[in-house]
């Protein structure tokens, strides 16, 4: 199978703006493997760059000739790039349903019509102005980016303007103490749950909110996000947390994405399906595991101006998954 490259960069409809820093433009990677086709994400906050991406590409190894025996192909793959890891995952997952003739998630006997609508994300910006967007959104799911001192004033702002159910992701950017403390105060105004609290590499953060909420009869669902990359991960936080976010990002591709799903199942989490700013190709990749998923945070192409391909379909917050084979991505 002969692997290839094209350099993708997205322009942002408006600056995004979450804990860790504010965006104009992404400058990812489509990879392809013979006629399958995944996208590398650039996620700065995980170190990845573009260059680093290329770098990581030029020292794969052949890959074999048998698109079947996807662990063998995707163990082939060097160390290195998450990001690149996953796009030849996402690649594999596309040729193999092209080769059958059959859509991704008719091979992984998934029922298209089971998918969770999708939330919108609003960045961090003046309460005012969030709460103008949420306005304006009109979705039934809305994700409020926190970490900022006004992290309070930005949810009663939201809440006075809609009834949407609120998500809130404050993307590492609280310490253990000011997370004991605001999320008390978050939870008056009926949020559905709160994602990553806490510094990326604080596992022992999450058992110790964890205990100090329950002994305030404090009672919403902690998702973890950046600190669960891997089916790995979700074990060493079972007990401590009720959800995760999955991306394929994180955990370098749809295989171990599936694993890490069945894995939060089996210690009775809820699943978050999440994505980074990525174009149809990344997004659509992700959403064929939507239908094992209690929410879907899938917004990405809608972030974007140019996206090079069409896939996943948006009617509002409805999600269709395209039923070509393969991923059923299309070139514009
Ligand atoms: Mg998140």
């Amino acid at each position: 199978m002969k692997l290839h490259w094209e350099p993708l960069t997205l322009d942002l409809k408006t600056t995004f703006r979450v804990a860790h820093g504010a965006s104009e433009q992404r400058h990812n990677v489509l990879i392809y493997l013979d006629e399958g086709v995944g996208e590398a994400a650039t996620v700065p906050y995980y170190g990845e760059t573009r260059e680093g991406i290329l770098r990581y590409l030029q020292s794969v190894p052949d890959l074999g000739k048998d698109p079947f025996d996807l662990d063998a192909v995707l163990a082939r793959r060097p160390a290195g790039s998450r990001a690149a890891r996953a796009a030849i995952d996402e690649a594999l997952h596309d040729l193999w349903g092209k080769k059958l003739g059959q859509p991704l998630y008719k091979l992984l006997g998934l029922n298209p019509n089971k998918l969770p609508l999708t939330s919108f994300t609003i960045g961090i910006d003046e309460p005012e102005v969030m709460a103008e967007q949420a306005r304006a959104a009109k979705y039934p799911i809305i994700k409020i980016k926190l970490g900022s001192e006004k992290d309070e004033a930005i949810v009663a702002a939201i809440r006075s303007v809609t009834d949407a159910k609120l998500l809130v992701d404050a993307n590492a950017g609280w310490t253990r103490e000011r997370a004991l403390k605001i999320i008390p105060r978050l939870v008056e105004y009926e949020l559905e749950l709160i994602e990553q609290p806490l510094a990326v590499e604080d596992v022992e953060g999450y058992f110790w909110l964890k205990q100090k909420l329950r002994q305030q009869n404090v009672d919403i669902p902690i998702f973890a996000d950046e600190t669960a990359k891997t089916s790995h991960d979700v074990v060493k936080l079972a007990g401590a947390i009720d959800g995760v976010v999955v991306k394929t990002m994180k955990s370098e591709g749809i295989r171990e994405a599936l694993r890490m799903i069945h894995t939060a199942r089996a210690h009775d989490m809820q699943i978050m399906l999440g994505c980074f700013i990525e174009s149809s190709v990344g997004v659509t990749a992700a959403a064929h595991l939507a239908p094992l998923c209690d929410y879907a945070d899938l917004d990405g192409p809608l972030l974007i101006k140019n996206d090079p391909y069409r896939g996943l379909k948006y009617d509002g917050a409805q999600l269709t998954l395209p039923d070509g084979p393969g991923l059923g991505v299309i070139r514009k």
